[in-house]
């Protein structure tokens, strides 16, 4: 009883440092992220570039991959893409408002391989916008784990970073140890198409607590889908209510 009542004091005062330092930025001297144009504001974009972040509007409504003109009408009646009119994936919605192009690709680049901390605050606050316009209902906040050894690589794992910190603006539980690695996974980057879909199958394994609960599935980019799918499977077989997967970015097929 006590151990709970500390954890949820420790968790507030963790929430109140976190929002002093995000407005402390409004008086800090800072710079545009993507133009370079000096700024004071609690965040590192400016508005002209605000305008112009490559949107993700056109999208699959299950899996959130960007419609080509000629196929958005094919696909107006049903707002699925024809793999997931064929085989539905296991989550149930993906959010990922901006397209995998720049400047988003960069901000991710410069967070993920350069640690650049200010890079990663600009991402969260993107992620903290997608979410607080969407009405879920929502009982914890996972991250698609990451490899150990590359995480000891780069010093920093990004989904969990941004995780940590998204938990604490939407008031949510985070509970890394929900989902985890069975086996380290090739790099996705060096297969095909299909041998990618199939890479990160059997790869996670849920803890029992996810029964009957609502999560929210974080991850920096949705490529193919294929993670975010075998994640939710084993999220799913233990008993998931439901998996929305958020993204700060998509990548076109
Ligand atoms: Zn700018
Ligand atoms: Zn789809």
């Amino acid at each position: 009883m006590l151990s709970t009542k500390a954890k949820v004091l420790a968790n507030k005062i963790k929430q109140q440092v976190f929002r002093l330092h995000r407005h402390s930025r409004v008086w800090l001297p800072g710079e545009c992220l993507v133009c370079a144009q000096p700024l004071s504001s609690e965040r590192d974009l400016c508005s002209a570039c605000t305008a112009q972040l490559p949107q993700n509007n056109h999208c699959c409504r299950l899996c959130a991959e960007p419609l080509p003109n000629l196929l958005q009408e094919e696909s107006s009646h049903s707002g699925l893409c024809s793999r997931c009119r064929k085989n539905p994936p296991a989550f149930d919605a993906v959010i990922a408002p901006w397209l995998y192009a720049a400047p988003v690709d960069q901000l991710l680049w410069r967070f993920k391989y350069q640690q650049q901390r200010t890079a990663g605050y600009l991402l969260l606050d993107l992620l903290h916008d997608a979410i607080h316009s969407t009405p879920l209902e929502l009982d914890a906040l996972v991250v698609i784990p990451g490899q150990r050894e590359r995480i000891r690589a780069r010093g920093l794992h990004a989904p969990t970073w941004l995780a940590q910190r998204l938990a604490l603006l939407q008031g949510l539980a985070f509970q890394p140890s929900w989902l985890q690695s069975t086996r380290t996974l090739t790099s996705q980057q060096e297969l095909g198409r299909k041998a990618r879909w199939l890479n990160p199958r059997g790869a996670f394994k849920a803890a029992t607590e996810v029964q009957g609960k609502h999560l929210l599935l974080l991850d920096d980019v949705v490529t193919t889908g294929a993670t975010a799918h075998w994640a939710s499977v084993a999220l799913k077989q233990q008993g998931a209510r439901e998996v929305v997967i958020l993204a700060a970015a998509r990548t076109p097929a």
